[in-house]
């Protein structure tokens, strides 16, 4: 931990709160500071001192903590947001992909994606991997990359494939090559806010020989890879994760999302490569993707990383995922017999984890955030505990994970920049945003047949 003075005019200082490192070795530490310089955390500790025009921060009945880390979402659906609340996977493929995925235009893509974002920003995710496969043109790329650039949130732009069953049903065409000017137009760079990933599709859902062309693209690009694997899909039989080992394919540099339907052997070629996991819990039992598979992961010591995927269906914070993933995987340690007794072994702090540290290693970011730690970036939230939902704080682990959601998340930062306040998301003009999602979603779902009346019979008396 560093002390003493620091002088420097830009720093901020947030004075008194309840820090959750989220850094092994620096724990959680009560009545602490934490100082920012520029994009960087520059000290945590006790009455630290600053310059008379730094900016303080009053943090006393705050819970400061790293921002969460959404390892995988299709953030262009966010204009049509709750249109599949209870669809199964099948019915998700057939009523998302096929149909409304087609309608989109690039201007949809991009206020979705900022609107996407920022609701991630709203809900204290400061980093997001958007999972972009509706690229249809690459005029559609460069609306994805805009709005998440205007969010000022830090992502993983995932440029994948466009919509389109000739691009998923063991598909013989091959990443586009435009992947290629992307690199060069807007990541030329892998020390900024935004990053490139390639978004892949699996074996099966690709021939083989397309398999090994996208990892190569991805590698030549020196980016990482998302990939979805098992599934379970009706009548589909395909261990992904067992395929692309075949094709000697696995490597550290891939993140394998869902993971439900692979078996034992998989999750140990996963751990065995040094590949990192995302699991979505809400999303994987409301649709019927199998069994979410955190506990599996954990015991093979892959830490998964936690995501939203779709806000189709699933809420767009990680207060849900946290609750989810943690009961979820508690009631599998129930036995058939009362005489063994009841012994989960995943606790609160474990998902408070995934949902930030092992975010950002999943990411490989977590030299730069997933905890406060000096030296990295500031990406930080506070959390208000004199709120009625959290009130009174007793174990500030167990206030996150229990209690709070998005109404207490107060101020966040993001590379030391202030992107909420007071509740309230800075330099935002939402009266104007708000319509433009609405066009957007009053576009897309009539065209796709699927516009409830209430809408077109809306009156503006
Ligand atoms: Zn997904």
């Amino acid at each position: 931990m560093i002390g003493g003075k620091i002088y420097n005019d830009q720093t901020t200082l947030i004075k008194g709160g309840y820090v959750l490192t989220m850094d092994r070795e620096l724990g959680d530490l009560p009545h602490t500071d934490v100082v920012i310089d520029g994009e960087k955390i520059v000290a945590v500790g006790p009455n630290l001192e600053v310059s008379s025009r730094a900016n303080v921060i009053d943090a006393r009945n705050r819970i400061v903590m790293p921002g969460f880390v959404d390892t995988h979402r299709h953030t262009w659906q966010t204009p049509v947001r709750g249109v599949l609340p209870s669809c199964t996977l099948d019915q998700y493929f057939s009523g998302m992909l096929n149909n409304i995925g087609i309608q989109y235009r690039a201007e949809d893509v991009y206020i979705a994606n900022l609107m996407g974002a920022l609701e991630a920003v709203n809900a204290g995710i400061t980093t997001l991997l958007d999972w972009s496969h509706v690229n249809n043109t690459p005029e559609h790329s460069d609306a994805a990359v805009h709005g998440l650039d205007e969010a000022g949130i830090r992502a993983i732009y995932a440029h994948g494939v466009p919509v389109g069953n000739e691009w998923w049903s063991y598909s013989s065409k091959k990443h586009p090559e435009d992947i290629r000017r992307i690199r060069k137009e807007y990541f030329q760079s892998d020390d900024q806010l935004l990053t490139l990933a390639l978004a892949a599709r699996a074996p099966g859902n690709t021939t083989p020989e397309v398999a090994k062309h996208d990892w190569e693209l991805a590698r030549d690009l020196g980016i990482r890879i998302s990939v979805h694997v098992g599934m379970r899909l009706t009548g589909v039989h395909v261990n992904h994760v067992l395929s692309l080992h075949e094709l000697g394919l696995l490597g550290p540099d891939t993140t394998y999302i869902h993971c439900t339907d692979s078996t034992d052997e998989e999750l140990d070629l996963i751990a065995k490569s040094g590949g990192t996991a995302s699991v979505a819990p809400y999303v994987e039992m409301l649709m019927g993707h199998g069994v979410p598979p955190t506990g599996r992961l954990v015991a093979r010591g892959v830490r998964p990383s936690l995501s939203i995927d779709v806000v189709s269906s699933v809420p767009g914070e990680m207060f849900t995922q946290m609750r989810t993933a943690l009961v979820q995987e508690r009631i599998l340690a129930f036995t058939e017999t009362p005489d063994i007794a009841f012994a989960p072994s995943l606790t609160h702090r474990d998902v408070l984890e995934f949902a930030t540290i092992d975010g950002a290693r999943a990411c490989a970011l977590d030299h730069k955030i997933g905890s406060i730690t000096p030296g990295k970036q500031a990406d930080i939230i506070l959390l208000s505990t004199d709120q009625v939902n959290v009130a009174p704080v007793v174990d500030p682990v167990a206030t996150v994970v229990i209690s709070a959601d998005t109404s207490n998340v107060d101020t966040v930062f993001v590379a030391g920049k202030v992107l909420k306040q007071n509740g309230r998301l800075t330099r935002i003009d939402m009266p104007r945003l708000l319509n433009r999602l609405d066009n957007a979603r009053d576009h897309l779902l009539s065209n796709a047949g699927v516009i409830p009346k209430w809408i077109l019979t809306r009156s503006d008396d």
